[in-house]
């Protein structure tokens, strides 16, 4: 027997794959949604440190395996599941990509500065 979702006054069951969770798909993907908003406003308001970013990464990665086995388990989707399950996938790598370049912009540039005389090096050793 499956249990029922957490969610106040869902009546549907929560499907094996997301008993962890403790959600139907629906409020799952709803609330995974609501989640990335936050860290999206986050990632808005100022740079982040490496041990956020470290955790924002980790929180991502979860979501992201629960995400592709909630798609591939099996469990019976609502049609209007589907592509609110795709849309929530895109938000997780459009946010992954959002915090690397909070992250990144932190970073002095020194790495790239110190690669040019040796790319300069190179192109001028292939045009020979
Ligand atoms: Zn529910």
């Amino acid at each position: 027997m499956s249990a029922a979702c957490q969610y106040p006054l869902c009546r549907n069951t929560v499907p094996p794959v997301l008993e962890r969770e403790g959600f139907c798909p629906l409020h799952f993907l709803k609330r995974l949604d609501a989640q990335c908003s936050e860290i999206r406003r986050e990632t808005l308001a100022g740079r982040l440190d490496d041990r956020r970013s470290a955790e924002i990464n980790e929180f991502l990665s979860t979501r992201a395996a629960v995400l592709a086995r909630l798609a591939t388990c099996g469990a019976r989707l609502r049609d209007d599941t589907r592509p609110c399950l795709l849309s929530v996938f895109l938000t997780l790598i459009n946010l992954g990509e959002r915090v690397a370049r909070a992250t990144a912009e932190e970073r002095p540039e020194v790495p790239l500065v110190a690669m040019r005389p040796r790319l300069v090096a190179q192109s001028s050793a292939s045009m020979k």
